[in-house]
């Protein structure tokens, strides 16, 4: 679908940038060097950034896929038209922010090559910094009527609102003086007032159709103590409140946010224009434009439910690597590439749907495809002995890294007596099409000789245990000989006496069901029991120098990254990032 040579696919917000660009919409912006009020941004030169976007995490958790999906858009979008992109942490609410998620949500924003500084400008901002900003805000819409102090209770001010299909109803302190709610909100920042007992509202309609409208809550007394600002404040802003006024000291052209928020834009517009009515922001005003959230199959997409099961201890942690986070995603092999590509192909939409999980996996081996190394791997080995090979003789072999990039090199490893090979590449009886081992038949140890089976053995439970067979003459790949062989099968296989033993995590999908927090279902009820199946493998030994991070192709089995946890200097883990295709729902890749 998507080529790289090929222009970035149209989408509604870049045909809305391309227009406002056309008409000139935002060539009078000025900008003071940091976000401010207009009369700061009066002062500065013209904006030298066309368009200002910006990517808004709460950081009350860590990153995840559909967090992604936001970052390209934002970020590609300020870059393609010669905009700027912000990382402005949403940190308004005290109780459930952390400095931790801060540095996960910058690391991660990172990884994926998204830049929001450079050296003429650093856009890295906190809401949490604007709260003098709103603060001033506050109280101007107070003093001109447009908010007032609410004495309701919290329970009065529900049961006022009314419902979709009912209007609410004014509150009794609607119509108090200005100057009596404006000594009540400075009251409320000093500290007078108890949690709950005062809401600064905004006055608009209690009759309006949609419920935001209805005189919304701007602030609210909270004696919570804040990341960044400690007890500085025992009042704090509303995320409808605050939003809005932050995309506007920041100069923000396109505020672009998922769906949900739609019924918000009016609330958005309002406060802004009764701003700029005041004096404290010019035209052009920043635009809320919505599109849809990313909903991947086979996970979820919320922060709050991801946290739940780090939490209860169902998974490692963040990082997991069945978790769909940013950091999750990274220890379990994907590339910046790979989900950005999946970004580009899935799109982006007015209207909500599923994508597929295998999308993104696909994604991932259409990246790693041309460049992965590769390397040998016996996941579930069995002893092969070559009976007429003399016991102590080894013998080198080689195989290009990568078949189709000969400037990638060969890899040279040994092969001697006894091998590991794959316990299902033997058949004691052949089912029908079985071109591999089986007792009489012939096939290529891959980039090595032609072997014929002559017998086995089995252990005391009548298992397989080994596997006898006899190298045949002249028949080592590569030379002339080779070609007179002609066999079906073809099996790779690692050298006993070399390959390195390393722990190898076959991971599968969290959930065993496509949409597991459908309905507002619990999605713990929906994990895959089978997510993580640990083994012992036997790997081609220059594995033993691979490097945390680095990624493989194992032949015939999928791509494996050497943990970034718990890879040790010559002793790496590996995590299976991919199967080779899509086999979920079919015989799985084990
Ligand atoms: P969560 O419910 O996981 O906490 P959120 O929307 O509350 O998600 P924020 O940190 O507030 O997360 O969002 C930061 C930005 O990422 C917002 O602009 C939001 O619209 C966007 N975003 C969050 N989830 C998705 C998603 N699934 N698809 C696309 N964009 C998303
Ligand atoms: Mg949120």
């Amino acid at each position: 679908m998507s080529d790289a040579t090929a222009a970035p696919a149209s989408n509604f917000i870049r045909s809305v940038v391309e227009a406002d660009l056309g008409a000139g919409r935002y060539a009078t912006r000025r900008w003071a060097g940091r976000p401010g009020f207009a009369i700061e941004h009066r002062q500065g030169l013209p904006d030298p950034a066309r368009i200002r976007t910006r990517f808004p995490p709460e950081p009350n958790g860590y990153p995840h896929i559909g967090h992604a999906k936001s970052i390209f858009l934002n970020f590609e979008l300020a870059r393609e038209f010669g905009g700027r992109c912000h990382l402005r942490y949403d940190d308004t609410n005290p109780s459930k922010e952390e400095q931790e998620y801060v540095d996960a949500i910058a690391d991660a924003v990172r990884w994926l090559g998204c830049v929001w500084s450079d050296d003429s400008e650093s856009n890295l901002y906190f809401a949490s910094d604007y709260f003098e900003h709103l603060y001033a805000c506050a109280q101007s819409l107070i003093e001109s009527g447009c908010a007032y102090v609410d004495s309701q209770s919290a329970d009065e001010v529900r049961a006022n609102r009314g419902t979709l299909t009912s209007p609410g109803r004014d509150s009794p302190f609607r119509d108090r003086a200005p100057g009596e709610s404006l000594r009540l909100f400075r009251e409320m920042r000093s500290g007078v007032h108890a949690e709950g007992t005062q809401l600064l509202r905004a006055k608009i309609d209690m009759a309006s159709p949609n419920l935001n409208m209805r005189d919304p809550a701007l602030y609210r007394i909270r004696f919570a103590e804040h990341h960044r600002t400690g007890n500085d404040w025992c009042i704090y802003p509303m995320y409808d409140f605050a939003h809005p006024i932050s995309d506007a000291l920041e100069n923000i052209t396109h505020s672009l946010c998922t769906l949900e928020f739609e019924d918000h834009r009016p609330l958005y517009d309002w406060l802004l224009e009764r701003l700029r009515e005041r004096g404290f922001f010019d035209q052009p005003l920043p635009q809320q434009i919505e599109f849809a959230r990313l909903n991947l199959s086979y996970t979820i997409t919320s922060k709050r439910k991801l946290q739940e099961l780090v939490t209860l201890s169902l998974v490692g942690g963040w990082d997991d690597p069945r978790m769909t986070t940013i950091a999750g995603l990274r220890r379990r092999g994907f590339t910046p590439e790979s989900i950005r590509l999946f970004c580009e192909r899935i799109g982006v939409a007015k209207a909500d749907s599923w994508i597929d999980m295998g999308v993104l996996e696909q994604a991932l081996r259409d990246d790693l495809e041309p460049k992965a190394p590769r390397a040998t791997a016996v996941l579930d080995p069995l002893k092969l002995v070559i009976e007429n090979w003399p016991q102590d003789q080894v013998e080198e072999c080689s195989a290009p890294v990568h078949p189709q990039r000969p400037e990638m090199g060969r890899r040279v490893f040994p092969i001697s007596r006894e091998l590991w090979i794959e316990r299902d590449d033997f058949a004691e009886q052949p089912p029908k099409g079985f071109f591999r081992l089986f007792p009489g038949n012939m096939v290529r140890l891959r980039h090595g000789m032609v072997i014929r089976c002559t017998g086995f053995e089995k252990d005391a439970n009548g298992r397989v245990s080994a596997v006898i067979a006899e190298a045949l003459p002249d028949s080592r790949s590569g030379t002339p000989g080779a070609d007179a062989y002609k066999v079906k099968g073809n099996i790779h296989w690692v050298s006993a006496a070399h390959a390195l033993e390393a722990e190898v995590r076959l991971y599968d999908r969290l959930f065993a069901e496509a949409m597991p927090d459908a309905g507002g279902r619990d999605a713990k009820l929906a994990l895959n029991p089978q997510s993580c199946h640990v083994i012992r493998a036997w790997l081609e030994p220059s594995l033993r120098l691979a490097q945390a991070g680095q990624c493989w192709q194992f032949e015939r089995h999928g791509y494996f990254v050497a943990d970034r946890v718990d890879s040790r200097p010559g002793a790496p883990v590996f995590n299976r990032s991919v199967a080779l295709r899509d086999s979920w729902g079919g015989a799985k890749a084990r």
